[in-house]
């Protein structure tokens, strides 16, 4: 669990974070210049103590004689991400590992050998001064927090945030509900329930991404060098961070109620960033944040006991008639609702392929397929075996950040 909250920095330690910044930046941009190219020429893997050795070798260059001057910790955990990056990237779970910009958001992770944490204050490893921050939380006393790790992160508009992670006890897991649930994510509507709730995307989000647009237009159309130029980004940054907070706050909710209200929720392994490639449904799916959806479903089943089944994504869900498992040869995308040739059921196309979710979870649940464990949630996952016999894997989760 991790708390995140706004930070204070006065001069001295903006400095001193700026340049930890700078040298985590420095780091990780050239430990992945340098696996690329071992890769590349040598076709070698490259290990974490590799790497760490590298830096060591990176420390003593006169031309980087800076990198002593922060914190090593930060510097090191910057290659422990890399790692678990490209684990990802191997796994198929995660894309190529990006360079670092000196315009995205900044980061550094503090463990507990380069910060202290007594009685609510924060004190982080070449700075003097406690680092103020605004505590939000107030159920939870900040005086007994005991961190396990420490991020500090500024935003490109140039807010900072300090986030806590602790290892928290497992929550009770919750009352059965009694329910499942089937979720077919759409584009039109966010998502569309077994049980025919249709949750709809939120309109504010519209109107926010609309202000995003227009700030990203005035940034190409200010004059170089002008006043408004340098004031520009900051302000796009700003539309940006409100468009992604209220798309978070709507997922947290939707994912929370649906994981209250159900004890097994099925959804689709929509292979999102495939789908993504497709220019024409891109805005609107990365607008959905339907990966994001994905982790919150994961890790809230985790916390209360429930249970998240993925299907497999090649899944006829649309197609299938619900009530006699007719499979019609073709349903058109524009086709919302159809009439079902063999029992004449009327589907409305969404509702339909929510059902057929949920019955091809419980079809799994119920002949006891492949399970794996995943951190402390159960995970199964459902794959039409005639449909699809080489995809027998299963996607594993991760957390962000
Ligand atoms: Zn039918």
């Amino acid at each position: 669990m991790a708390y995140r909250c706004r930070a204070y920095p006065d001069a001295d330690q903006q400095q001193v974070l700026t340049r930890t910044f700078g040298c985590v930046r420095v780091v990780w941009n050239r430990t992945l210049a340098a696996r690329h190219q071992r890769w590349h020429f040598e076709r070698k893997g490259t290990s974490y103590a590799e790497t760490d050795r590298e830096l060591t070798v990176m420390k003593r260059d006169p031309a980087l004689a800076f990198l002593s001057e922060v914190s090593s910790v930060p510097l090191q955990q910057a290659l422990r991400h890399q790692h678990a990056a490209f684990q990802a990237f191997f796994g198929k779970r995660a894309r190529y590992p990006r360079f670092k910009s000196r315009q995205s958001r900044q980061c550094a992770h503090y463990t507990r050998s380069a910060f202290s944490m007594r009685g609510g204050v924060l004190r982080l490893a070449k700075t003097t001064a406690p680092l103020r921050f605004v505590w939000s939380w107030p159920g939870v006393e900040v005086t007994r927090l005991d961190p396990t790790m420490v991020v500090v992160s500024r935003d490109p508009d140039g807010r900072w945030y300090v986030t806590f992670s602790i290892d928290a006890e497992a929550p009770e897991p919750a009352e059965s509900a009694g329910h499942a649930v089937g979720i077919d994510l759409g584009v039109k509507d966010f998502a569309v329930t077994s049980g025919g709730e249709r949750i709809a995307n939120p309109r504010h989000l519209e109107r926010k991404a609309r202000n995003l647009a227009r700030y990203q237009r005035r940034v190409a159309r200010c004059q170089p060098w002008s006043a408004n130029r340098a004031k520009a980004p900051a302000k796009a940054a700003r539309a940006q961070r409100k468009v992604r907070d209220a798309r978070r706050d709507f997922l947290h909710r939707t994912s929370t109620r649906l994981v209250r209200d159900n004890d097994v929720i099925v959804i689709e392994d929509l292979a999102v960033k495939n789908m993504i490639r497709n220019r024409k449904l891109a805005t609107a799916i990365s607008d959905c944040g339907w990966g994001e959806f994905r982790r919150q479903l994961e890790y809230k089943c985790g916390w209360y006991g429930r249970e998240l089944i993925m299907i497999d994504r090649w899944y006829p869900s649309s197609k299938t008639c619900s009530a006699c498992r007719h499979l019609l040869a073709h349903l058109s995308l524009g086709t919302r609702h159809w009439t079902c040739p063999a029992c004449g059921a009327r589907h409305d196309r969404d509702i339909n392929a929510a059902k057929n979710i949920l019955a091809a979870g419980q079809a799994v649940t119920a002949c006891g397929a492949d399970v794996r464990h995943s951190g402390t949630s159960r995970m199964r996952s459902a794959v039409k075996q005639e449909l699809q016999p080489a995809r027998a894997g299963i996607t594993v989760l991760q957390g962000g950040e």
